[in-house]
């Protein structure tokens, strides 16, 4: 099977989910060998699921929830999104407007099944989330990566932003609060990307707001879709991954403008016919019983964070913007002289710390590695500890 012409223009070049999942296979090798290794390129709260979301679940069980569920999710969970989101967003959204998905990644998957045809255009943000760039691909669809930077806050440059769009260009991702920036978008920002979405037509936002719950230091996370005008062109990504600590349960949901329910429910019913029914029972009580549960694993992000930025504004010849949500620092490592897979290569070999290379997520990461500090407090103190030791070690080479 080496042969690579049998495989479809969609996968011929298609890569392993790119960041957490590879190091991940080497963090384990080392473990094995007996290394203490600290892991800071995790992309999930390390937190066990609460446990009335995990007693709702066996309750499911127990009561035969054991059957195929409508596509686009039981009627009870979209009325608690609809509920939860509607107060969340300030403005009314309907059951009729959520479909249950498993996890926040299929709404893109699925957003550009309806969408998109070979040639069409997306545009996203750069550093970004590298499934964006896969899926894209995968769908023949042309990738349209506009740069943030570092000395701009990673703010997305709205001038750009409406310079690159063309007639092919389908939606625009917006990802805040950010993996792998950290950066939170403002209201103002987000005012005028709106503003010039609406100077075109057809043009569609596909926000992700998957580490919503989760913004520091009195940020506060604003949603494109409460703009005035903006609910019927958004579809919102979400996820009870990162609010509940629920990564591998696989539960999310997108919220899609009402024409396009209808499409996006037709797809899931012909490909996956629907999310896990037991799982969406747990959703249901994350979201009727659980709600507290967000501002406490808020909370413990937000000890660590402040740790993390502590640490590491005492690293010379460093530099990152403070995280503002998500739980990742985004650190640059350029004063070094080495590349980031080097760096990030160099730290886990020779100091048992595990990052993820800047350059996994596009080739504007150069220079930076991602730290996440989706850990234990002991871990990023000695991690850091480690890594302000490499940083010292080369620049006295
Ligand atoms: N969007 C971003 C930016 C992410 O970092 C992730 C996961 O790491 C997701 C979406 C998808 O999360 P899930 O499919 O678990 O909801």
């Amino acid at each position: 099977m080496d042969d690579k012409s049998i495989f479809s223009r969609h996968v011929v070049n298609i890569s392993p989910a790119p960041s957490t999942f590879g190091m991940l296979a080497r963090v384990k090798e080392k473990e094995r060998r007996g290394e203490r290794v600290i892991d800071m390129s995790i992309g999930e709260p390390d937190m066990d699921t609460p446990e009335a979301i995990k007693e709702a679940a066996m309750k499911a069980l127990r009561d035969g929830k054991t059957h195929y569920s409508p596509s686009a999710g039981i009627p009870e969970l979209r009325e608690a999104i609809a509920e939860f989101e509607t107060k969340r967003k300030g403005v009314p959204i309907s059951p009729g407007e959520v479909i249950v998905m498993p996890g926040g990644k299929p709404v893109l998957l699925y957003l550009l099944l309806a969408l998109t045809d070979e040639g069409d255009e997306v545009i996203y943000f750069e550093p970004g989330w590298g499934s964006y760039r896969v899926m894209l691909e995968m769908l023949l669809v042309k990738p349209v990566p506009i740069r943030t930077t570092e000395a701009e806050g990673w703010r997305i440059n709205t001038a750009e932003l409406a310079q690159r769009i063309t007639e092919r260009t389908r939606f625009i991702i917006i990802n805040s609060p950010n993996n792998p920036t950290s950066a939170v978008a403002s209201l103002a920002d987000l005012e005028e990307i709106a503003r010039i979405v609406q100077d075109h037509p057809r043009l569609l936002v596909l926000s992700d707001e998957v580490y919503s719950t989760l913004v520091y230091e009195g940020a506060k996370h604003h949603s494109i879709l409460s703009l005035p005008g903006m609910k019927e062109r958004t579809v919102l990504m979400e996820s009870l991954s990162k609010a509940f600590a629920m990564t591998g349960w696989r539960l999310g949901y997108g919220i899609f403008p009402e024409p396009m329910v209808k499409c996006v429910v037709n797809l899931i019913s012909n490909t996956i016919s629907c999310t896990n029914t037991f799982v969406q029972y747990a959703g249901l009580a994350a979201l009727t019983e659980a709600l507290p549960e967000i501002e406490r694993l808020r909370a413990i992000f937000q000890a660590r964070r402040d740790l993390l930025v502590k640490l590491l504004r005492d690293i010379r010849g460093i530099t990152f913007v403070e995280p503002r949500g998500a739980f990742y620092a985004f650190v640059n490592i350029k004063g070094t002289g080495m590349s980031s897979e080097g760096f990030s290569d160099m730290l886990l070999e020779e100091h048992s710390v595990a990052t993820v290379p800047g350059t996994s997520f596009g080739p504007s990461g150069e220079g930076y590695i991602r730290f996440s500090f989706a850990t234990k407090l002991e871990n990023i103190e000695e991690g850091i500890a480690r890594f302000k030791k490499a940083v010292e070690r080369i620049s006295t080479l």
